[in-house]
């Protein structure tokens, strides 16, 4: 008795939170505005990138003429350096000259000699002055650029390494740039999948909606009588002949003229089963002449949050009930040569949208969701891929 109890308090315990966490189309709608958002987001993310990505080759750019600004100073420095040089041999051949012209004589005498042959006190204190000062000036002179070229040395190196420094800074923008435009790569997948949700999102709420489905509605239940969901679509006949795809010659009683098939054509023996293109649910399912198309069967689908709506023609025979839910192994009837037929085969025709799929002006191309192989040529399997359904007889 105990343990039942217990059993009753967990189960309503379990259940509370289920109730809680139904999903309603309202649900679906906010889920719809969080991807909108969410999308919008991604956009001003990309803005981001792409205004990071203009800044940082903006400033690559600017860098090149930094570099280039500092190689001229390089280069001028060196000019300089140079000019110092000439400048110190020439003063150093000054020294010498002068030297030379106080010493025309022999030995160790001649400065005396100058300085000793002074007509006057004066001229001679004049002659010591001038040679004592003029070798001063002079190597006053030279130790000046001396100095003066280790400055520009030293300033040679500072350049040196304020270009190196440039250099690399150039180096990591560029690195910085690359992961900008990788993030922008996957900035532009992750708009692109965002923007498939919404796609996908607003299809399924027009499928709730559809359905009947009010806002404060469980989804689970409220579509419960609904189509099934399904991803893609499967040839109707395991095995078949291509008798007319959508566009073959197809020649109507009024002046002949060439116009496109509402459906295809598969050849097939009579009772050769025939499966539901995909999940669906029946909604029609009727022997008689159906307006030419024979013993008839309608199935809606709900493929990747499309409707779709396939219809079976010229049937020898009906295996489902409207309102049965079937899969793209369900054998829905058999092939047959009912109605406006001259021959055993199934017509096939494919709607995009919930609808009676029977005139032309509903239908669209089967070949454009199904791999048919081209026209008057067999299929032997449901999947295997064939190219060239496209030929066009008519020369559109
Ligand atoms: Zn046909």
């Amino acid at each position: 008795m105990k343990y039942k109890k217990l059993l009753v308090f967990l189960l309503v315990v379990l259940l509370i939170p289920i109730n809680v966490s139904a999903k309603t189309l309202g649900d679906l709608k906010n889920e719809y505005n969080a991807l909108e958002q969410a999308y919008k987001d991604k956009q001003a993310e990309i803005d981001n990138n792409q205004n990071e990505q203009r800044n940082t080759n903006a400033r690559i750019d600017e860098i090149y003429g930094e570099i280039a600004q500092t190689e001229k100073e390089i280069e001028d420095l060196n000019k300089k350096i140079m000019e110092l040089k000439l400048e110190i041999e020439e003063k150093d051949d000054q020294i010498k000259s002068v030297m030379k012209y106080y010493q025309v004589s022999n030995g160790e005498s001649e400065l005396l000699e100058y300085l000793f042959s002074a007509k006057s006190i004066t001229d001679f204190i004049y002659r010591a002055t001038v040679t004592e000062q003029m070798s001063r000036y002079n190597t006053n002179l030279i130790e000046e650029m001396h100095r003066l070229i280790e400055e520009s040395k030293k300033a040679i190196n500072d350049l040196h390494s304020k270009e190196e420094s440039l250099k690399s800074l150039q180096d990591e923008l560029r690195s910085k740039l690359y992961m900008l435009q990788m993030e922008a790569v996957n900035l532009s997948e992750e708009e692109d999948s965002i923007e498939k949700d919404i796609e996908a999102s607003k299809s399924i709420i027009q499928f709730y909606i559809d359905s009947g489905c009010s806002e404060d509605d469980d989804i689970a239940t409220c579509a419960n009588e609904q189509l099934p969901y399904g991803t893609r679509f499967w040839r109707p006949l395991q095995s078949g002949y291509m008798t007319s795809t959508w566009y073959s010659d197809y020649l109507y009683d009024y002046g002949g003229e060439c116009r496109s098939h509402a459906g295809v054509d598969i050849g097939a023996p009579t009772g050769t089963p025939v499966y539901s293109i995909s999940d669906g649910k029946v909604v029609f399912a009727e022997y008689g002449y159906n307006g030419g198309y024979g013993n008839k069967i309608v199935v809606q689908h709900y493929i990747n949050g499309q409707n779709y709506t396939s219809l079976y023609g010229h049937l020898s025979g009906i295996n489902v009930s409207v309102g049965d839910i079937v899969t793209k192994d369900s054998v829905i009837g058999w092939v047959g040569n009912t109605g406006n037929s001259y021959g055993s085969h199934l017509h096939l025709n494919l709607c995009v949208g919930l609808n009676s799929c029977i005139s032309r002006w509903q239908t669209t191309d089967p070949g454009a969701y199904i791999n048919f192989p081209p026209n008057h040529t067999s299929y032997y399997d449901r999947t295997s891929y064939y190219a060239g359904y496209y030929s066009n007889p008519c020369g559109w």
